[in-house]
């Protein structure tokens, strides 16, 4: 289940997500508690563990801006719930609880928002978490190779992941063909994997809520 909060500090290129930027229906930690244990299924007494959604990701905009993300990823723990968090890694992430797996962006030359990434989150990464580059041109390639090299990202973290830019539907920014970039993945050898947006391959890349 996705948790998503509104407002993001940066302004990628090819943000898909720049509906998440404004609006939403303001909701306090308990009313966003009270409605992911009404989607989960999770009954009186029970474990968000058993419930039949047991994972919650926490995502935007930008999810780290609000105070209000430390209680209620305490309190979605503490209910027993899994739970996983997107950020852009321009905030730093070393104050959430120890058990959120941290899915931490870190910005390409290419997305606009280059040198944004908070340097001190290398230090609060392990080895649930994922580090994530958005790919759109070579450059950004290069950018990502390299930094994940000069910083061992794979051995301080589960996965790292390299995922194209999924072209724009109403053509305001083009994409980065997937075969190319495995292309370059496999020559160079790297420790890394390909993510891809599923969602966008399974169902029409402009539906929301899947
Ligand atoms: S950090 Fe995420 S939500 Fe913010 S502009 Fe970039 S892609 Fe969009």
């Amino acid at each position: 289940m996705f948790v998503r909060l509104t407002g993001c500090n940066l302004r990628c290129t090819w943000c898909d997500t720049a509906y998440a930027f404004h609006g939403g229906t303001k909701m306090s930690v308990e009313d966003v508690l009270a409605r992911v244990d009404a989607l989960a299924g999770r009954a009186d007494g029970l474990s968000g563990a058993q419930a039949k959604v047991p994972l919650v990701e926490l995502t935007g905009g930008e999810p780290l801006l609000q105070e209000e993300i430390y209680p209620l990823a305490e309190k979605l723990i503490a209910a027993g719930y899994a739970v996983m968090i997107e950020t852009s890694g321009e905030r730093y992430a070393g104050r959430l609880p120890r058990e959120v797996i941290k899915i931490m962006d870190v910005k390409c030359p290419d997305s606009g928002e280059a040198d944004t990434f908070e340097m001190r989150n290398l230090e609060v990464l392990n080895a649930k978490d994922e580090v994530k580059f958005v790919l759109a041109t070579r450059r950004d390639y290069e950018f990502a190779r390299e930094f994940t090299v000069e910083h061992r990202l794979a051995e301080r973290v589960k996965q790292v992941l390299f995922s194209p830019v999924f072209e724009d539907p109403a053509g305001k920014w083009p994409g980065l063909e997937p075969r190319k970039l495995v292309e370059w993945m496999l020559a160079d050898g790297l420790p890394v994997r390909l993510g891809l947006q599923l969602h966008k391959f399974v169902w029409d890349p402009t539906t929301k809520g899947v």
